[in-house]
């Protein structure tokens, strides 16, 4: 019998999961992730995460054939690392991940990729049809996209296709996005942007009634979506929303042509009412493409560690065609 894992490194957590060559989960563990003080402490939280799913799994980690890994970016690929990651502390410049892994696992079979390829990744291993032109999109405290175009997961320069959430979706670039340029889709529509932009909208027109504490330090997106159809400037900013997540998911859908538009991230994933389905309406009137099936993940949390889980299976694909085992 042999074995896979999945590693899911984010800002918060670190999750590990082993499978069965069915790609049946057997054994899982989570741990915060550590916020330092250096890169090699996280290495060392994610290989004790490991060490524990292979633990509840009840095998060696020597048994895994193949380990795949949906990470917080940015990448230096050809050390498989993680580089000056934006949300952990600032002593944290360097988190080698692929050769530390290779070599509890006893296996250079370490496939390293950002979240949102991951998503996508599992999103088209466990699709009806496995699709080999698929997107998978997270709108959460950040927006990315995962791509698979003709079967193959795109990952550009250093892993850096896919983010998205960077395309400017306002010339008039009104909110400064996170990474410090204007009118990036994210500076509007993720979900630690919103407070600013729901304030933006008060102010282009303070006749708008809310009941909204716009000014409280602890105003949130959670805040905007649960006064909807209560609130005059909360649907109003809804609707500005929908109208700026329509335009960034019509670009990528105009640049990938994918048949199936997936979303997750907690912004989607608890909101799909607000927030999916108004994208859906709009993105068929705003498309020249064949307008795709527009739907929210299955796996809700899970998307990154099934999606880890399936690169190890399929060789990094998520190709069922390439199961291995
Ligand atoms: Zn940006």
């Amino acid at each position: 019998m042999v074995y896979y894992a999945g590693v899911d490194l984010g800002a918060t957590n670190v999750r590990a999961a082993v499978a069965d060559e069915e790609g049946a989960t057997i054994g899982v563990s989570r741990n915060g992730t550590p916020r330092g003080p250096t890169g090699i402490d996280v290495t060392e939280g994610v290989l004790r995460t490991l060490r524990e799913a292979c633990g509840e799994a009840g095998i060696a980690p020597t048994r895994i054939a193949a380990t795949g890994i949906g990470s917080i970016g940015p990448f230096d690929l050809a050390e498989g690392a993680v580089i000056d990651p934006a949300n952990l502390p600032d002593s944290i410049d360097r988190i080698p991940l692929t050769g530390p892994i290779a070599n509890l696992v006893d296996s250079d079979e370490v496939y390293l990729h950002n979240d949102t390829a991951a998503g996508v990744i599992g999103e088209r291993f466990h699709a009806d049809r496995n699709p080999d032109d698929m997107v998978y999109i997270t709108i959460s405290s950040g927006i990315g996209a995962g791509v698979c175009c003709d079967g193959q997961i795109l990952a550009g320069w250093d892993g850096n296709a896919g983010e998205v959430g960077h395309c400017v979706v306002d010339p008039r670039g009104r909110l400064t996005c996170g990474c410090g340029h204007d009118g990036h889709w994210e500076a509007y529509c993720s979900g630690n942007a919103i407070p600013d932009y729901v304030r933006l909208l008060a102010d282009d027109d303070p006749t708008i009634d809310t009941g909204l504490a716009l000014e409280s330090p602890d105003f949130t997106a959670k805040d905007v979506f649960e006064l909807a159809g209560e609130d005059d400037l909360a649907d109003y900013a809804i609707e500005q929303l929908a109208h700026w997540n329509a335009v960034g998911v019509t670009n990528v859908i105009q640049s990938f042509a994918p048949i199936v538009v997936s979303f997750g991230g907690a912004v989607a994933l608890h909101n799909e009412e607000l927030v999916v389905d108004p994208i859906r309406e709009r993105v068929s009137e705003m498309l020249l493409n064949n307008v795709p099936e527009i739907r929210v993940t299955d796996q809700g949390d899970d998307v990154v560690l099934e999606g880890a889980i399936a690169s190890a299976l399929t060789g990094g694909t998520g190709d069922r065609g390439q199961l291995q085992g």
